[in-house]
């Protein structure tokens, strides 16, 4: 391969400008809880599909990024987190919704339910949380985890 010294290996372009063959690609910017949300969009005046979307926290950090695995249909959202955990969302507006409202790291953290027995706080990981049908107390009982998720959000006041 030669190299021509007037063309970068990576240079800024204009994609409407690019030549016939390829697809008509545009990138959308707009902003979901605070993040901005920017996606490349193929073929914006006929079907819309999206090749993939980033999202950015307001601090300026990668939230994730996300992509249809079937983009012909637009369906099949994955999402990529940081840490490079792949994820299933059922459309993009969920892919979108979750990266833009989960905290970052998202490992390590921790929250608190509430015991259905005695009532007595409980910390749980995030991993529990996502992962668990419930989460065991030393009174013998538990925080039922499957009715807190479906009250609540990871992250919102338990
Ligand atoms: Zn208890």
């Amino acid at each position: 391969m030669s190299r021509n010294a007037r063309t970068p290996a990576v240079h800024v372009i204009d994609p409407m400008a690019d030549p016939a063959p390829l697809p008509e690609i545009t990138v959308d910017h707009f902003r979901e809880n605070g993040c901005t949300v920017t996606c490349v969009v193929i073929d914006p005046a006929d079907a819309q599909q999206t090749l993939y979307g980033t999202v950015t926290r307001p601090d300026g950090t990668l939230a994730g990024t996300y992509y249809p695995a079937d983009r012909v249909r637009g369906e099949h959202w994955r999402i990529v987190a940081t840490d490079g955990t792949h994820y299933h969302a059922a459309s993009e507006f969920d892919a979108v919704e979750w990266l833009s409202t989960t905290t970052p790291g998202g490992g390590p953290d921790t929250g608190t339910v509430e015991c259905g027995g005695c009532s007595r706080p409980l910390t749980i990981t995030r991993q529990q949380w996502e992962r668990d049908a419930s989460a065991p107390c030393p009174c013998g009982s538990g925080a039922d985890l499957t009715f807190h998720r479906r009250h609540a959000e990871w992250g919102e006041n338990l």
